[in-house]
């Protein structure tokens, strides 16, 4: 019994190691698959042994579906904060605390706003039993199941704490999920959000726990009750106590001695806004002692203790005055909106994105449209709404284009699909994209191949795919307008030395659907040669872990395209280089290096996405199924007919202790 214990405890400690990796440091191990794995492992363990379940066990945060939410009386009303938009105005707020406090001393703690919504989470004897939303203030509802499902709220205190206990915070979801879940509502034809905040709050009310909780919601606690009471002295004191009992509390907030030392904190954070991985709107700044809070009291709406400060509007009107339709390199027809210039947080802004369509449906948009703008950390702002009311009847209906603006060939919308796409293979726009992506860094990384001259040589008709690049000479690139002999050597060099770059980069240059950079690396690891990958099968690539029927049948097509075939063709006679690049080698080991491994059963120490992961690392592959083919099954406990199988080919066969020697 007591092994069963350990095994639980061990699981337990390792789930809440990858969330601490995934939350606090933004730096995770292993992939979302990986983790619900472990989920489900512990799971399994407490289904038979459910005595051992736990509150704070990371099972408990699975909930199910919820018919609705009850009504929950807040103890102490949710207050909303006094703006304040310009510093006069945040002085003008110290001289009234100061006139408050009459000479006593007193010092401030600024702390991020968080453009999320606050929830209030109740702890009795530690465990938490509530999770409200803040509601009109009074009143909020009462989502627990939802609340639970956010891993940087703990289940249970990891502190001492007194029996009853709230802890109130921002809900938020982060800007890097929030763009992740926009895409895949998009992919399956459903509605986006419009903003990070607005996901986060339509997150929260939703009935079923499950998707709440693959929404990755996270959250930032700044304050602490006890009773009716603020629990500690100081506000300071709150974020130490929320640090040890488990939170994930926000790193930039500062007590300062005055006024000032607020500016400065305001002026600093404005420059890095932009690089937090989750919206602020602002800065709200608190008195420190909780004796003076409780003795200025409150307005009949806010606090007297408390401010916010607004950064500068991130929201502008503007007209606007038509719609380019812009082609990407996968023939991708996006809108753009071409505005009335207008300043909009410190820069002139005359052009915003338009997505798709669909999204110039949802907004009712017609060419000479009054339109509020917004931008939120995105290098292109986004139309939020049509100003109705500004109509004057002279705005005309957009008609989206049936053809695509760069070649005249058909545009077509799959069913189902947000993106309207130019049909001609050989589109000069999608060649453009693609070189411009060939060459970036992350692929082929030629440097000097930027947007005119990929411009000249594409309408030139000196280049219809990648692999013309190697063809090109110094004569014929200096020949090109306003090209100097000079750089035309340089570029020649450049692209000459990019046939050295290796299968992975090759890979990803080549931008096969579906395959980015991950992907890539896990092909080019796997087959070791173009040629191999070439000769795969829907089945090779989907035996692959981490590989899925999406992406197996996109490179699976890819290969079969005679186009494609001839292109790899002529990108080899040119001498690129086709094999796996000597960088992605340095960890192989030969025991490992193209031999199949087959897994099967239980094993104690590994889930099998973590095993796979090191065969794959050393070079070996993992199949699903036992073949002749097959060099070794890696069997744990309670392995079945795969290992029948294996014993009647003579396969070898690896127990887990066996396998532990062999990959030391
Ligand atoms: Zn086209």
């Amino acid at each position: 019994m007591s092994d069963i214990k350990n095994q639980i405890k061990r699981l337990r400690d390792e789930i809440d190691r990858h969330s601490d990796l995934y939350y606090q440091k933004s730096a995770p191990e292993i992939t979302d698959q990986e983790f619900d794995e472990l989920l489900k492992r512990l799971q399994d363990l407490e289904e038979k042994n459910p005595d051992l379940i736990t509150a704070d066990s990371p099972t408990q945060r699975i909930g199910g579906k919820a018919e609705g939410f009850e009504p929950f009386t807040h103890r102490v009303a949710m207050m909303s904060l006094d703006n304040s938009y310009n510093i006069d105005e945040l002085r003008k707020f110290d001289e009234r605390c100061r006139k408050l406090a009459d000479g006593r001393e007193f010092t401030y703690v600024a702390e991020l706003k968080i453009d999320g919504l606050s929830l209030s989470l109740h702890y009795k004897n530690g465990v938490l039993i509530h999770g409200v939303t803040r509601g009109d203030g009074t009143t909020g509802d009462d989502v627990t199941p939802n609340a639970k499902t956010i891993r940087t709220i703990p289940l249970k205190l990891k502190t001492d704490a007194p029996d009853e206990l709230e802890v109130r915070g921002e809900a938020f979801i982060a800007k890097s999920v929030f763009k992740t879940i926009n895409k895949e509502l998009a992919d399956k034809g459903e509605k986006t959000f419009a903003n990070a905040r607005n996901s986060a709050s339509g997150t929260i009310r939703m009935l079923d726990s499950a998707i709440v909780a693959s929404r990755r919601l996270d959250l930032f606690p700044y304050d602490v009750l006890s009773g009716n009471q603020k629990a500690f002295e100081t506000h300071w004191k709150n974020f130490k106590f929320l640090k040890k009992a488990g939170f994930n509390v926000n790193p930039h907030h500062r007590k300062c001695d005055d006024i000032e030392g607020v500016i400065e904190f305001c002026n600093e954070m404005e420059k890095k806004k932009e690089d937090l991985d989750y919206d602020i709107d602002g800065i709200v700044v608190k008195i420190n002692e909780t004796a003076l809070q409780d003795e200025f009291g409150a307005t009949a709406k806010s606090p007297r203790w408390a401010i916010s400060y607004k950064y500068p509007a991130m929201q502008a009107t503007t007209k606007l005055n038509s719609i380019t339709i812009q082609v990407g390199r996968t023939g991708a027809l996006t809108p753009v909106a071409n505005l009335e210039p207008v300043l909009l947080a410190g820069t002139t802004v005359s052009r915003a994105s338009l997505h798709n369509e669909d999204e110039i449906k949802r907004l009712n948009i017609k060419i000479g449209d009054t339109v509020l703008i917004e931008k939120s950390g995105e290098i292109i702002p986004q139309v939020i709404k049509v100003i109705e009311s500004k109509r004057t009847g002279i705005e005309q209906d957009y008609e989206f284009p049936i053809n695509c603006p760069v070649c005249g060939f058909d545009a077509a919308r799959p069913e189902g699909e947000a993106v309207t796409r130019c049909t001609n293979d050989v589109c000069p726009a999608k060649i453009k994209g693609r070189l411009g992506y060939f060459s970036m860094r992350k692929a082929m990384d030629i440097e000097g191949l930027g947007e005119i001259l990929i411009q000249q040589l594409v309408d030139g008709g000196r280049v219809k795919d990648v692999s013309d690049l190697y063809t090109l000479d110094v004569e014929t690139l200096s020949n090109l307008e306003r090209m100097a002999e000079k750089s035309a050597e340089n570029v020649y060099e450049e692209i000459q030395k990019s046939k050295e770059k290796g299968l992975q980069k090759l890979l990803f240059g080549l931008d096969i659907r579906h395959v980015g950079e991950r992907y890539s690396k896990i092909l080019a690891n796997h087959f070791r040669s173009m040629e191999k990958l070439s000769e795969a099968t829907v089945e090779d690539l989907e035996a692959i872990h981490e590989i899925g029927e999406k992406v197996a049948r996109s490179v699976y097509e890819y290969f079969r395209e005679e186009r494609n075939q001839k292109m790899i063709a002529r990108l080899k006679d040119a001498g690129v280089k086709m094999e796996v690049d000597a960088d992605s080698s340095v960890n192989l080991d030969e025991n490992f290096v193209g031999k199949i491994f087959v897994l099967t059963g239980k094993m104690e120490n590994y889930t099998r996405g973590e095993a796979a992961k090191l065969i794959e690392e050393r070079g070996g592959r993992v199949s699903s199924s036992v073949s002749k083919k097959t060099d070794y099954v890696l069997a744990g406990e309670k392995a079945g007919s795969k290992l029948a199988k294996a014993e009647s080919l003579g396969v070898s066969i690896l127990s887990e202790t066996e396998f532990v020697e062999f990959i030391s």
